[in-house]
């Protein structure tokens, strides 16, 4: 029997709002404990939010940016539970009017392209953190965290492979960072997500039984959760067992999920509208003004890196995962590099290179316009390719150019013939067993004869001419 993996995620962003969603009170990640806190983000009773514009406009923007629809009346709601990180005893969130609805964004995977519904986004406020380390039997409460702006980006059931659950997840990276609105950092818990998964028969319409899979803290662990969660389910079904509908923790230790709570234990949260805040009616003048000021986004911009530049889907989807990423791209097609050459560097040398000293593109020392220059270099045959990697390198480390390095480390391409010639004669000489061998018919060793004249003339050799005297000279 085969089975269809059904996954819906929900996501939450932090917002990057200076202040609280409804204080004053900084966002700062990392100060000391409870210092970022006042009488509302602690829940002294008696006193009253006001609710953070920037954090509406915020959440405005990311709607629009994935297609959704703008609610023309939103409310926020009292979701209530008990916990030492939520001091008044219950979250404020939004439940029954959230403020954005009906939207979607696209992935790519396999070079196709599929289109995965957002259900609602709407605004919350983050709880404190429980820290269970330190001296003694205590657990401390650090409320720094309670109230800060929080976007909940819930999917439709639209997944179907951990694989495509991952790419779903970078590319809300992707468009938060765009706009702004989240740092998307996961180990830091800016950005996090909770994993529904269910399986079913191949061909059957209902859907089954879901498992939550909570506490997943990196695009890695997206997939190897659900990677488990999908085996452990398929084992279950087969072995006649039916699927709990229940919430299930990541282990990332273990590299397993396990059981939290069931549907039975699960709380209710007795949701109410909360009375101390107005409903919010946006202003739709003020909704156009957010949306002419939205920035080119990764999908449109992957579109264009195709159709304008001739990439595969998978080149362009790569390039505009950052913004500044596929501003380096453009750049250096600017300055006259060939745009599939350039996407080649950008993701093989220049993403191992940035990963190997631990940097981003923004740091990166080496400059567009010298990417292109080195193209021209091995365009014109000043270079060859094998050396061109030295030479990039290079430029990654000292932040000179290409025909800087190429003079100062003497690593022009021979390509007069007569020297060539030459060191192909010694080696002939220097081997008659293989090419005798290859006069019999072993015609693969051509290779080893390249490979004996590169290590003669440290790489530099042209290979076109090389091969073309080799050819002769053995023949
Ligand atoms: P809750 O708030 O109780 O978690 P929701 O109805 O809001 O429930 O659904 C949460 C997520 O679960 C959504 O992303 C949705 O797409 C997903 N989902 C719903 N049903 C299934 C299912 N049968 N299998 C997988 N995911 C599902
Ligand atoms: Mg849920
Ligand atoms: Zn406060």
């Amino acid at each position: 029997m085969k089975y269809e993996v059904v996954i819906g995620l929900e996501v939450h962003a932090q917002m990057l709002t200076d202040t609280k969603i409804f204080c004053g009170c900084s966002t700062k990640f990392g100060s000391g404990p409870n210092t970022q806190t006042c009488p509302v983000c602690i829940g002294m009773p008696g006193v009253l939010p006001v609710f953070n514009k920037k954090a509406l406009e915020f959440v405005i923007r990311t709607g629009l940016a994935m297609n959704c629809d703008i609610s023309a009346y939103s409310r926020f709601a009292r979701k209530n539970y008990f916990y030492p990180d939520l001091p008044k005893g219950y979250q404020i969130s939004q439940y029954e009017h959230p403020i954005c609805e009906h939207g979607h964004i696209e992935i790519v995977l396999d070079d196709k392209i599929r289109r995965i519904g957002i259900t609602r986004i709407h605004m919350e406020e983050d709880a404190g953190k429980n820290i269970h380390e330190g001296a003694g039997n205590y657990s401390f409460v650090d409320l720094n965290r309670t109230g800060v702006p929080l976007m909940e980006i819930v999917s439709e059931p639209d997944i179907r492979s951990p694989e495509e659950a991952s790419e779903y997840m970078k590319k809300i990276r992707a468009i938060l960072r765009y706009l702004g609105v989240c740092d998307g950092n996961m180990e830091e818990g800016s950005l996090r997500c909770d994993a529904n998964v269910s399986v079913r028969p191949e061909g059957q319409n209902e859907f089954g039984t879901r498992a939550e899979v909570k506490n997943i803290n990196s695009f890695r662990f997206v997939e190897k959760a659900l990677e488990y969660e999908i085996k452990r389910q398929i084992k279950r079904v087969e072995n006649g067992d039916t699927i709990i509908q229940e919430t299930r923790l990541w282990n990332s230790a273990k590299g397993v999920t396990e059981s939290m709570r069931s549907k039975e234990e699960a709380h209710d949260y007795r949701y109410f509208p909360e009375p101390d805040l107005a409903p919010i009616i946006p202003d739709r003048a003020w909704i156009d003004e957010i949306k002419s000021s939205l920035p080119e986004l990764p999908d449109a911009k992957r579109a264009r890196f195709v159709s304008g530049f001739g990439l595969p889907e998978y080149d362009a989807d790569l390039l505009t995962s950052e913004r500044s990423l596929a501003g380096w791209f453009e750049e250096a097609v600017g300055a006259g590099g060939q745009p599939k050459a350039v996407s080649n560097w950008i993701n093989g040398e220049l993403s191992r290179l940035l990963n190997d000293t631990n940097q981003t593109i923004d740091a990166c020392p080496l400059r567009p316009e010298h990417l292109a220059d080195m193209l021209k270099l091995i365009d014109n045959g000043t270079i060859s390719g094998k050396i061109a990697k030295t030479v990039f390198k290079e430029m990654y480390v000292s932040g000179k150019d290409a025909e800087t390095i190429v003079k100062e480390k003497g690593l022009l391409q021979i390509s007069d013939e007569s020297a060539i010639e030459k060191a192909v004669d010694d080696i002939i000489a220097n081997h008659p067993n293989e090419v005798e061998r290859f006069r019999a018919g072993e015609e693969k060793l051509l290779g080893f004869f390249v490979g004996q004249v590169m290590k003669a003339t440290k790489g530099k050799a042209n290979p076109k001419i090389l091969n073309e005297l080799l050819k002769k000279k053995l023949t």
